[in-house]
């Protein structure tokens, strides 16, 4: 059988750009493909990160550019290109909305022209790929910066014999970000007036890009089984509940898997001593090395519990910030690290200078602690409120950084609530959203931690479990067959 072509446009992705875990999912995913016999490329906006990144990257011009309709306008679109893991990477360059310091929001708001923006870069992905002439099986689309790519196709585009065979699968990383704007930017998009109705692109008046992704790709995935469920109920659903329900069939759960050669204690560059699960003595000189880095000074039967995260609601930091007296009260030490949310920002730093022998608190995003973290814990938090897949729950297995988690989402699908009587579990795990429960669980680790062979077996058992990227990429591969030979039900 011929490879099957894949295009993944993304609006960001590892090595090139990332705010967070969809950059390691479309900077892992490709190569995955690639080994399982995929002929992949990649394709995003070309940002200033990338640009800064040139010589790293080794980026160059390819030699081409496109003429993208903008409203009334005609843009000029220059295309450069690099490669990650031998997977060629096209990125499409228009300085004016792509040379900015941040790729989507700054500290005080979104970018006032985000629809201009990806509108472009949705339209450019086509012309692009066409000029290219790299004709694809499958358009593989991530989030609502790309949801237009299916709607061009289905209409615009829809009798251009180059896109004849090509189908499109959307993957929703998080449904809280639609990309809604004013109906007033639907003509940028040049589309036809009859796809601004309810069973198109229009969402209570405005235009909303996620929408237009969910509706008019053949098939739509989320990242993890418990988030595809969830996001057909009015809870999670954010009011896309009822078009997720109409897609149904077409609608799948595929976990986000875990690059090893990044995100393993035994290949991990950024920590002080290399460690695996039959030999934990290196996770001591991490977990010092750790406490060194945040100025910490705490005894050895208190745990570390660590956090890396946007600093937002979602993530659970209004539950979180309840409990903060509480938790500290206890014989632990905590470690954060994230940025988001003005008013965190600044309850966190006010509780390290409150505690500064037990909480360390650093506002800002770096990945090398943030590997440090991963190492030097003992145990990892995420309290989220939702959670689509998550991924540091599952670092943190590799880690032996026992996750104490809500179940939520894919946090719920991949941890299972520790049982001192049988063994059985890999973390712990609470329902309630509350600062009651959140601190109840604490505790529950705690008791464990205290009786240093049991937690010492509970973390080699979590080192040894495998969430590497092989079986869900086999599984997007499957869907890809899917849409190929037997079309959509
Ligand atoms: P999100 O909802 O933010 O995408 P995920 O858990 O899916 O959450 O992925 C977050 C990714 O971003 C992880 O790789 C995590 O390590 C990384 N990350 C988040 N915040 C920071 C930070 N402040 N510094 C470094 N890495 C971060």
């Amino acid at each position: 059988m011929k490879p099957i072509k894949v295009l993944i446009a993304t609006p960001e992705a590892i090595p090139f750009a990332k705010t967070g875990g969809l950059a390691d999912v479309t900077g892992a995913l490709p190569k995955v493909l690639k080994g399982l016999g995929c002929d992949v490329r990649l394709i995003m906006p070309f940002y200033r990160q990338i640009q800064e990144s040139g010589e790293k990257n080794e980026i160059k011009d390819a030699g081409i550019q496109v003429s993208v309709p903008l409203g009334f306008r005609e843009l000029n679109v220059p295309v450069f290109q690099s490669s990650a893991n031998n997977v060629p990477a096209y990125f499409l360059k228009r300085d004016e909305y792509y040379d900015r310091k941040y790729l989507y929001t700054m500290p005080d708001g979104d970018y006032f022209d985000n629809a201009e923006r990806f509108i472009l870069f949705s339209r450019a992905v086509i012309e692009a790929i066409k000029k290219l002439n790299f004709k694809p099986d499958i358009i593989h689309c991530h989030d609502w910066q790309t949801g237009l790519i299916s709607t061009f196709l289905k209409t615009i585009y829809k009798n251009d014999p180059f896109f004849a065979d090509t189908k499109t699968l959307f993957t929703i990383h998080n449904i809280a970000y639609q990309g809604q704007f004013p109906k007033s930017h639907f003509q940028l998009t040049g589309l036809p007036p009859d796809v601004f109705t309810p069973d198109g692109v229009e969402f209570w008046g405005n235009m909303n890009l996620l929408k237009a992704g969910i509706v008019f790709s053949d098939i739509v995935t989320t990242v993890s089984e418990k988030y595809s469920k969830e996001i057909q109920t009015p809870e999670f659903g954010y009011g896309l509940e009822g078009v997720l329900q109409a897609k149904k069939g077409n609608l799948f759960g595929v976990l986000n898997g875990v690059d090893y050669d990044d995100w393993s204690p035994e290949k991990d560059k950024f920590i002080i001593a290399k460690y695996d699960y039959k030999d934990l003595s290196g996770k001591a000189k991490c977990r010092e090395d750790l406490l060194k880095e945040y100025k910490l000074s705490l005894p050895d039967d208190a745990p570390v519990i660590g956090i890396i995260s946007r600093l937002a609601d979602q993530k659970g930091f209004d539950i979180l910030s309840e409990a903060m007296e509480n938790l500290m009260a206890m014989n632990l030490g905590m470690v954060v690290l994230g940025t988001g949310e003005k008013k965190y920002h600044e309850l966190f730093e006010g509780l390290a200078k409150k505690y500064p022998k037990k909480l360390g608190v650093k506002i800002t995003f770096d990945n090398k602690i943030a590997h440090k973290i991963e190492a030097g814990s003992d145990m990892f938090l995420m309290p989220s409120k939702y959670e689509p897949c998550g991924l540091n729950q599952i670092y943190s297995l590799k880690y032996g950084t026992i996750p104490i988690v809500r179940a939520t989402g894919g946090l719920d699908d991949t941890i299972q609530d520790y049982d001192a009587k049988t063994g059985a579990g890999n973390g712990f795990k609470f329902k309630e959203y509350s600062s009651a429960a959140l601190v109840k669980k604490i505790k529950d680790a705690l008791c464990i931690f205290a009786d240093r062979k049991e937690w010492k077996k509970l973390a080699q058992k979590a080192m040894q479990q495998d969430f590497s990227w092989e079986m869900s990429a086999k599984r997007y591969v499957e869907l890809y067959e899917r849409l190929l030979t037997k079309g959509i039900q």
